[in-house]
């Protein structure tokens, strides 16, 4: 199984390609490889990864011809609005949304605040019309593999954070290549992100060999490593690492200052308008359900999130990890990161939306519900089986098989409707 449909090159306008799947067309940027017109490619985030040749993506393709046709229409019908509110004030709101006029904070409020099962179907179901109108039935899969569990910073909120007594680990530069050459090679993704603790063992140079090596294999390699150096992530940008994922965890100075003692949230909002500057493919976004948070703060991150132009948002709620100072807090309930979720693409519609693993932990249905109410896209954990239970940044994280899970994300995804195409730009 591919985690991404091949697609033909049909036009060039400079760097910018148009690819055909199926006869829907998305653009895809060029800079990070070659093509030309009439080649057939893989594009992750927009971005051209690979070519691959005609023989081996019209066998590909065969074998996803009806089936893509059979999951567009499914989606095409799950997007419909079906639910009747029993707000009037909803269907006010909702009115300004497909009049495209942006909403006022009050606004955003109350549909955070909404309650009763009509009232959040309609919310849930507008929010998946709009995913639909936007992106088609396109949903990206990822893999993450989490290489690391050593940490310098003591994040309050975080099960590897520095003073936890924890069994640690640190992948070899070979063993990381290994691993990446299996998730690519055997399980077929085409985007691996790169997760870690801050750890500066890996110098610069361990990971500009990693980041290469793993380039090499023809897929999108996406950083989550951390606050590390501006020149250290320039140089891994050269070094063919094309995406990077960092939150700034809170859009509230204090809750951040107090939670991540010794950091800012300016040094850290910074950073991430520099990765987006030097051209990486962008994931950031926030923790839902930190200490002293309230619904302000949480429309405050949403709002937050998309000023900073990212080309994925994800967030995820907060669940506490013993032996952490945050271990008796309470988490949020699920619906509360629906309603993020659906509030996110309405007031940004053509963005893309993350499920993070850590809803899937609060919530066993969380990919299905998630998906149907605004988010379009996946990762699956790639973590060797050896190290997966020693990355605890929060406690009972749903620790699936590998194979496993990929088998239920493609069932699941089938019965959506959703097709593993590029996203597009
Ligand atoms: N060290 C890097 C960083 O902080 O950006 C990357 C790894 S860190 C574990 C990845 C993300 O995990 C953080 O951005 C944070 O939002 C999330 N996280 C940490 N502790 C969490 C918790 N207890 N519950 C939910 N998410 C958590
Ligand atoms: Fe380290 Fe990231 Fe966890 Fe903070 S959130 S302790 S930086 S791994």
């Amino acid at each position: 199984m591919c985690y991404a449909i091949p697609g033909k090159l049909v036009e060039i306008k400079k760097n910018i390609g148009i690819v055909d799947y199926f006869g829907e067309k998305k653009n895809v940027l060029l800079d990070y490889g070659n093509a030309k017109v009439g080649d057939y490619i893989y594009a992750q985030g927009g971005i051209l990864v690979n070519t691959i040749s005609k023989r081996e993506a019209l066998e590909i393709l065969e074998t996803w011809k009806e089936l893509f046709f059979e999951l567009k229409k499914t989606d095409e019908k799950l997007a419909e609005i079906e639910a009747s509110p029993s707000s009037k004030n909803l269907l006010a709101v909702l009115q300004e949304v497909n009049l495209n006029k942006t909403l006022t904070k009050d606004e955003l409020l109350y549909l955070f605040a909404l309650k009763g099962k009509n009232n959040l179907r309609l919310l849930y179901e507008t929010a998946n019309n709009i995913r639909q109108k936007t992106h088609g039935n396109a949903c990206c899969v990822h893999g993450i593999l989490e290489f690391s569990n050593v940490c310098e910073n003591n994040c309050f909120y975080c099960g590897i954070r520095k003073e936890r007594k924890l069994k640690r680990y640190r992948m070899g530069v070979s063993e990381i290549i290994d691993a990446a050459k299996y998730a690519c090679g055997e399980l077929g993704f085409k985007a691996l992100v790169l997760q870690s603790g801050e750890d500066n063992w890996y110098t610069e140079d361990k990971l500009t060999t990693i980041v290469s090596a793993i380039r090499k294999l023809g897929v999108l390699v996406f950083l989550s490593i951390g606050q590390r150096n501006k020149t250290t992530y320039k140089r891994l940008y050269e070094a063919g690492s094309r995406a990077a994922l960092l939150r700034f965890e809170t859009s509230n100075k204090e809750i951040f200052e107090t939670l991540r003692p010794g950091t800012t949230l300016a040094s850290r909002l910074e950073l991430i308008r520099y990765l987006k500057e030097l051209g990486f493919i962008l994931a950031t976004g926030f923790i839902s359900g930190l200490p002293g948070e309230t619904s302000e703060d949480v429309i405050n991150n949403i709002l937050l999130t998309k000023s900073l132009k990212p080309d994925m948002h994800s967030f995820g709620p907060f669940i506490p990890a013993q032996d952490t100072p945050l271990k008796d807090h309470a988490t949020i309930r699920p619906d509360e990161m629906l309603k993020t979720i659906a509030i996110s693409r309405l007031i940004d519609k053509d963005s893309n939306i993350l499920v993070t693993t850590a809803l899937e932990t609060l919530e066993k249905e969380a990919k299905r519900k998630a998906l149907l109410a605004g988010a379009n896209s996946l990762m699956i954990n790639v973590t060797p089986k050896a190290y997966k239970n020693l990355y605890r940044i929060y406690d009972g994280r749903v620790d699936k098989d590998i194979n496993k899970n990929i088998k239920e994300t493609i069932a699941i995804l089938r019965s959506l409707g959703r097709a593993p195409a590029d996203l597009g730009l």
